[in-house]
């Protein structure tokens, strides 16, 4: 569903990423690791065509992404959910306003009673029917985050993007954070793309991980694979996270 070759993006003189060849499946997640500035957001934001890349080819659910028009690109973006690094919500609505927003934007055919069944509906998967009427500023990070990724399961997408869906959360928040991810991909059939700093994240929601170092995937495999590996990059991330 995802296929990138030979992908290139650079800013200015910053040449970001130089050459990113990826492969995702139909129902697979790939946990992507990297350093901070490595170029993982700008990765996933090309992967949903919010970026352009400079060279090579992106793939998304069969269309080439950065040649397809503006309509065609519009109906593709609506199948890939992105959960945002710092979730973007918009604060001054209240969680069902947040909720109710992409699809009255999206699928003006529905009728109120249609779009209220789906904001209860995505709400309790995400397990947060008590903040319909809430406002963003008065939830926790790790809510934020859950009605982050509520909002984009209300499309249905068959894409999920994940941008450090474990940051700054306390291990047992990060733990409900990953089983959704788990949820959502059986639930929805859905494939992602996960970054994370956060090992254990990687390894329970993902069945492949990638590294980026210098602007390439040093390695790609099954957890075990990459994290038998010599390289000192590899090694910090490992020894950080678990020792
Ligand atoms: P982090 O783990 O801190 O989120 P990251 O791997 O997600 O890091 P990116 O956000 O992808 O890093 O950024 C990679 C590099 O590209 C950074 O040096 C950043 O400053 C640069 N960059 C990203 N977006 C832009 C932009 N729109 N214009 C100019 N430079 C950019
Ligand atoms: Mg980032």
């Amino acid at each position: 569903v995802i296929r990138t070759r030979g992908l290139k993006k650079s800013f200015g003189s910053l040449n970001v990423l130089k050459n990113i060849d990826l492969d995702i499946v139909k129902g697979e997640n790939l946990a992507v690791l990297g350093r901070s500035g490595s170029g993982k957001s700008v990765l996933i934001k090309i992967i949903s065509g919010l970026l352009k890349p400079d060279e090579g080819k992106v793939e998304v659910l069969g269309q080439e992404i950065d040649k397809i028009g503006p309509e065609a690109l519009q109906a593709l973006r609506m199948k890939i959910g992105f959960s945002f690094q710092n979730s973007a919500l918009y604060d001054s609505m209240s969680v069902k306003e947040n909720l109710s927003f992409p699809l009255v934007r999206n699928k003006r055919h529905l009728g109120e009673k249609e779009v209220k069944y789906a904001i209860e509906e995505v709400l309790s998967e995400v397990g947060l029917s008590q903040t319909l009427n809430q406002m963003p500023s008065e939830l926790s990070g790790g809510q934020r985050k859950r009605i982050g990724i509520a909002r984009t399961l209300i499309l249905k997408p068959e894409i999920m993007l994940y941008d450090e869906p474990t940051a700054g959360l306390d291990p047992i928040t990060s733990i409900d954070i990953n089983n959704l991810i788990l949820k959502v991909q059986k639930k929805y059939n859905t494939s992602a793309i996960i970054i994370t700093h956060d090992l254990t994240c990687a390894k329970k929601t993902a069945n492949k991980v990638a590294m980026i170092v210098d602007g390439t995937f040093l390695t790609s495999g099954s957890f075990d694979e990459v994290f038998t590996s010599d390289d000192e990059n590899v090694k910090a991330f490992y020894d950080y996270n678990f020792i």
